[in-house]
């Protein structure tokens, strides 16, 4: 990120193993290996103790993908992922159903005070307005109801805050929902916007089974050619879908164009965050300058990039695999990391923040 360096974490090992990070039972012998003494840790401090951690990344960072994979290394019964995108969008449902809807509105009723009056809210949700923010004083209400309908457990917070004024909302949020005494932090993620861009770029989704991937940095086992666009593809793996297709949504190959006013407004949050006192700070970062790469990391740390060569002779598509490269948010050249590294930094700097 431009103006802020977050430090390099080493998770580079003296160990002649080596893992396929896409693989989950390699992936747990890959954990315990490098955070295993630290995972232990948690899970015991789990057992009496929760904590919450807000995540801070820019759209399509990943976020989700760190949670998620913390929770099912550490300890899936006791860690939850919440996302407020994911509850946002179920409103949804709740509004198409008569009992529900009654529910829904009833709530608000007795538990929302803020300045727009409560019908205004509904109508915007119901015409799916997202021009239109709902205010933190609604959301955070929501959250509150969630969060309590839950077995206290230790809590990722994903889209929240999402607004520069949410930032100071979030400074009493335990308190809010009763997590009073538990310790708050939060989990800085840096992306170089040019993966993000590439990310969007190259996803492709399964028109049937809506499986998603990415031709240049997570084919299928199956890539063909098109000899009259001149274009490669992806076939599902998934043998239902009996060799579908599989394409990109409209729109995506613009990359971040669409998304920069939000990426903006995602850096100014994670700066605000970062310079906050009384929180402790967790710094993720998923790059690695190539100079630097052989010192932090080990090379399947690293994510790989692919691309193909049509073979006129054989009729077949011939992969090739490298390191994917990317210029950083500052022009310097570096290696984007598989989420795993990322996931055991998350992990051993966790540890330390909660002091065990
Ligand atoms: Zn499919």
């Amino acid at each position: 990120m431009k103006d802020i360096e977050f430090p390099l974490f080493k998770t580079r090992i003296d160990s002649s193993k080596k893992f396929d990070l896409t693989d989950f039972n390699q992936r747990q012998a890959y954990f315990e290996l490098k955070a295993g003494k630290e995972i232990k840790k948690l899970r015991e401090y789990l057992k009496e103790n929760t904590f919450i951690a807000y995540l801070l990344g820019k759209k399509n960072s990943g976020k989700g993908t760190y949670a998620k994979m913390f929770k099912e290394v550490v300890d899936i019964d006791r860690v939850e992922h919440f996302s407020i995108g994911d509850m946002v969008r179920e409103f949804d449902e709740v509004l198409k159903d008569k009992e529900k809807k009654k529910e829904f509105v009833s709530f608000l009723e007795k538990n929302y005070r803020g300045f727009l009056p409560l019908e205004k809210i509904i109508e915007t949700i119901e015409k799916r307005n997202t021009k239109v923010l709902l205010p933190s004083e609604l959301i955070l209400s929501l959250v509150k109801k969630e969060i309590a309908e839950r077995e206290k457990k230790a809590l990722f917070i994903d889209g929240f805050p999402r607004e520069m004024d949410q930032i100071s909302y979030s400074l009493f949020f335990r308190d809010l929902i009763g997590y009073r005494d538990d310790p708050d932090v939060f989990v800085l993620i840096d992306v170089p916007e040019a993966v993000i861009d590439e990310r969007i770029k190259y996803r492709v989704i399964c028109p049937i089974c809506q499986t998603s991937r990415s031709l240049k940095l997570f084919p299928t086992k199956k890539v063909e050619y098109d000899q009259k666009d001149k274009k490669f593809y992806l076939v599902c793996d998934n043998s239902d879908c009996k060799g579908t297709r599989m394409v990109a949504k409209e729109g995506d190959e613009l990359g971040i164009g669409p998304i920069k006013k939000r990426l903006e407004t995602d850096e100014k949050l994670i700066k605000q965050a970062f310079s906050l006192y009384g929180i402790p700070n967790v710094l993720l970062r998923n790059s690695v300058p190539v100079d630097k790469a052989e010192e932090f990391v080990d090379d399947y740390e690293i994510t790989p990039e692919y691309s193909y060569q049509w073979d006129e002779k054989s009729g077949k598509v011939k992969t090739i695999e490298k390191p994917w490269q990317v210029l950083d948010d500052n022009g310097v050249p570096c290696y984007s990391l598989m989420p795993p590294p990322v996931v055991v930094s998350l992990i051993k700097q966790i540890t330390k923040v909660l002091g065990i």
